[in-house]
């Protein structure tokens, strides 16, 4: 390596220059067998078992699309707010890697299956869309080993089984202009191919990778700079990590009057940095051609409209029904709306309390975390509707939440064991008031004399002699109308 790439550029030359980035992000689907023959796609099986002779590519094994990995394509097309084609089709990427049995992978090329879609993001409050060029479906291909084995110094091993796994790649505009903004667009295709059910994006699993393509401009510059492609980002953390040691790096190579060259980098999780791999390949070198072993994907009107008909409401669709409907704040309603489950929750305690703005903020208070096994939403929906109806004050109800959680009673249960029902009933509430009164003459005569804030020390008073029982609008209305 040459000590021009360690040279990273200081944070004042970089403010100088604009990044630009393009995302290129491949997801598994999450169908249960590969997407042209019948072996399982599941994760940790021993290696080489899930295997056949069409993923191993032999002699005269035909592959067979998988009509649900089509269809989970469709949905994530649809849900990232693509146009679906009504014609795709399947061609040959030729090139040769041990973990590429076929010698090419079966993916589409200029007849992709979704195009013109797109991604809104927010960084720091600014909205923003993110263009998508188009999704395309593919095959994946096995796993070289290179290390992890007594021979590892000497030997590579090959595990055939994600060989044939079911992806899409998903292929941005060069859209984005820093790595937060990177990170935000790979944090909204997570949450919406996880609404769909389209795929689990479990990074840990390798169900979500993304390549990134970097380049920098000069600020207030017209034409993109000429880009690297950085590789193997399996976290959005090195996604971030390796978009910001790539833009002090391609700043430096600039300021110190070399070019960059259009190249393939790597990145190393282990020191933060990418390394030139290859030269760029082009289009021309995988020499695609129309795959001649199956036949071009038609999806009818028909198809599209039970595939569109099955799925759930989309996040953006959910939000803006959040803020109509229930009147949330559009942040509320975006925190509610990150996952389904999360969104799934809040509904049932909306509904049950019939409070959907105090339900917001006890899911929120929650942290978001949520757990129907631990607390389940009926529950809490009860626990907030009380809270509405005057049968509990606020500050009770943070008592007897963690009592639910504990026990995994209703709060009804709690509340009556505990005797902390709220007390509103003017008879029950006279006594106390009475009480009080009684046991402070001095504040009584300096209300009566025209001091009406002591009225404040005096509902304090009653508070705490109902041990926050009392209903705290009852007890100021009461007094009132005694020291009138
Ligand atoms: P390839 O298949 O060679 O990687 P693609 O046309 O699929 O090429 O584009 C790859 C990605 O590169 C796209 O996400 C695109 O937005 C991005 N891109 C194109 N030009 C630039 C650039 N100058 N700087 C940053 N990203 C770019
Ligand atoms: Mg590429
Ligand atoms: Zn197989």
């Amino acid at each position: 390596m040459s000590t021009l790439e360690m040279e990273l550029a200081p944070p004042e030359l970089i403010a100088k220059y604009e990044p630009v980035i393009g995302l290129e992000v491949h997801v598994q689907l999450g169908t249960r067998t590969k997407i042209f023959c019948g072996c399982p796609t599941s994760f940790g099986a021993p290696p080489n078992t899930n295997v056949c002779p069409v993923c191993l590519g032999l002699p005269g094994a035909l592959p067979v699309l998988n009509r649900e990995a089509v269809e989970l394509a469709i949905k994530a097309g649809i849900a990232l707010n693509c146009a679906i084609r009504p014609l795709s089709r399947f061609a040959r990427k030729n090139y040769f890697y041990p973990d590429l049995p076929k010698g090419y992978q079966i993916s589409m090329y200029d007849e992709p299956l979704a195009e013109h879609g797109y991604v809104d993001i927010s960084v720091d409050g600014a909205r923003k869309r993110i263009g998508i060029t188009r999704i395309h479906m593919e095959d994946d291909a096995g796993k070289s080993q290179h290390e992890g084995f007594r021979d590892s110094d000497r030997f590579t091993y090959v595990d055939l089984n994600r060989c044939g796994a079911p992806l899409i790649e998903i292929v941005s505009e060069p859209d984005m202009r820093s790595a937060d903004e990177a990170f935000e667009y790979v944090t909204g295709i997570k949450q919406t191919l996880q609404f769909v059910e389209a795929s689990t994006c479990d990074m840990e699993k390798g169900h979500l990778r993304c390549d990134a393509n970097v380049s920098v401009r000069l600020k207030g510059a017209e034409k993109f700079g000429t880009r690297a492609e950085v590789k193997n980002l399996n976290s959005f953390r090195f996604l971030k990590q390796a978009i910001e040691y790539e833009v002090a790096r391609q700043v430096a190579v600039i300021e110190s009057g070399g070019t960059i060259h259009q190249e393939t980098r790597l990145f190393d999780s282990n020191t933060g940095e990418t390394h030139g791999m290859r030269s760029k390949e082009d289009a021309h070198d995988y020499r695609y051609f129309p795959e001649p072993d199956l036949v071009p994907l038609h999806i009818s009107e028909k198809w599209l409209n039970e595939v569109r008909s099955a799925m759930p409401e989309l996040p953006a669709a959910k939000r803006f029904r959040f803020v109509e409907v229930y009147g949330l704040r559009e942040y509320d309603a975006e925190v509610l709306t990150s996952t389904r489950a999360l969104a799934e929750y809040y509904e049932i305690v909306a509904e049950v309390s019939q409070d959907p703005k105090t339900a917001a903020n006890w899911v929120i208070g929650q942290g978001g975390e949520v757990a129907e096994s631990a607390l389940p939403a009926r529950h809490l929906g009860e626990l907030v509707g009380m809270i509405a109806k005057g049968e509990l004050t606020g500050k009770l109800a943070k008592e007897v939440l963690p009592k639910m959680i504990e026990t995994g009673e209703p709060p009804s249960v709690i509340v009556e064991r505990e005797g902390l029902k709220q007390i509103s009933d003017t008879g029950a509430l006279a006594k106390i008031v009475d009480d009080v009164l009684a046991a402070n003459p001095k504040q009584v005569e300096q209300y009566r004399g025209g001091k009406t804030t002591v009225i404040g020390f005096l509902v304090g008073q009653v508070m705490k002699a109902s041990r926050g029982q009392a209903n705290p609008a009852a007890v100021n209305e009461l007094l009132k109308s005694r020291l009138a």
